[in-house]
């Protein structure tokens, strides 16, 4: 069996940055495009609408426009791409081992970039109505709450931008938050204040999803100011609390940190095994932009390049 120079696992900004730098490298990149979203590579950029803060692209671009955009010139320089998740790794030796199907290829370093995926609440209700009322992606199930009564969780930018979003189509956006105060950075905040179609709950958590067997109805929610628990109508419920990062196949191989994201040394992306490398939204809670996913993703490639040529 052959054994590749690098795989990349991941297809967002970060993957497919690391497979051009890779690519133009003459280091033939294999790239391994995640199909969990709905069998759509391209990560979470696929789930939004404009991006209005790529430099570049004055005019702003769609999300998904720009993942094929990334494709085509990681393509370009050659890297070769296989549509499949990969569903186990063994790092215990070169060449790390990576499975993908039925299949598994050898290679000599390893970019990690498996980017991260949306949290849910747990509670009563939120899984029996997810596709008939309950998501967590404002852009794709958006379209379906014409004129509808919908509500937001979360003081993020992730909530704020749902939430201007949905007025697009809704008749009326909820945002409910569990305190006083947004975490949101100020312009969206301010975008979302001004907007006529949005009111804030505070002080709220929701409590369960109530519908009618065949739909969401509805909100038991709880005032955690005053223990109050009300009814609260509703037709649609955006979750946008937050992200977790996508590496359960690579526990007990790398060294994650409390909240399960990659932890690489400082100033590199080098992980806790040597010739592994990571980049994007699964080494980074903190900024999770697709500019900085893509920054890191051309470290990787960079780290993993230079690496090689060390070992040779
Ligand atoms: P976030 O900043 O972590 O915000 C998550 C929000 O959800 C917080 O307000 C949090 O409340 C709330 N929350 C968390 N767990 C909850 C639970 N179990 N129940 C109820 N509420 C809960 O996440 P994000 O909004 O997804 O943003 C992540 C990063 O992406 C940020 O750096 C953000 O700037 C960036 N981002 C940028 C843009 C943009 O620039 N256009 C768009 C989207 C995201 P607390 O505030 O009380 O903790």
């Amino acid at each position: 069996m052959e054994t590749e120079n690098v795989i990349i696992i991941g297809s967002g900004p970060a993957g497919y940055t690391a497979a051009i730098y890779a690519a133009r490298a003459e280091m033939k990149p294999l790239l391994f495009e995640g199909q969990s979203l709905g069998g759509q590579p391209g990560g979470q950029l696929m789930l939004t609408t404009e991006v209005e803060n790529f430099p570049g692209f004055p005019e702003g671009m769609m999300g998904p426009e720009m993942m094929q955009q990334f494709k085509k010139q990681a393509e370009r320089f050659g890297t070769r791409i296989i549509p499949e998740d990969v569903t186990e790794v063994d790092f215990a030796v070169q060449p790390f081992k990576v499975k993908a199907g039925d299949k598994e290829f050898h290679a000599k370093s390893i970019i990690v970039c498996t980017g991260a995926q949306a949290m849910w609440l747990g509670i009563p209700g939120e899984g029996d109505y997810q596709g008939h009322g309950v998501s967590a992606c404002a852009t794709c199930d958006g379209f379906f709450f014409r004129d509808k009564e919908i509500v937001v969780i979360g003081g993020g930018d992730s909530a704020m931008e749902e939430a201007n979003f949905l007025t697009k189509f809704a008749k009326k956006v909820t945002v409910m938050h569990r305190r006083e105060g947004l975490r949101a950075s100020k312009i969206m905040q301010e975008r979302a204040m001004k907007n006529p179609k949005i009111e804030f709950l505070w002080n709220t958590e929701v409590r369960e999803v109530l519908g009618d067997g065949q739909k969401m109805t509805g909100l038991k929610i709880y005032n955690n100011q005053t223990n109050d628990v009300s009814e609260f109508p509703a037709e649609g419920l955006f979750i946008a609390i937050g992200h977790k990062p996508n590496t359960n196949i690579f526990n007990g191989w790398l060294e994650l940190d409390a909240k399960g994201y990659i932890v690489v040394k400082s100033d590199s992306t080098q992980t806790s095994v040597e010739g592994v490398f990571a980049g994007g939204d699964v080494i980074d809670h903190k900024y999770r932009q697709a500019i900085t996913a893509a920054g890191t993703g051309c470290m990787a490639a960079l780290d993993a390049e230079r690496w090689l040529a060390d070992q040779e």
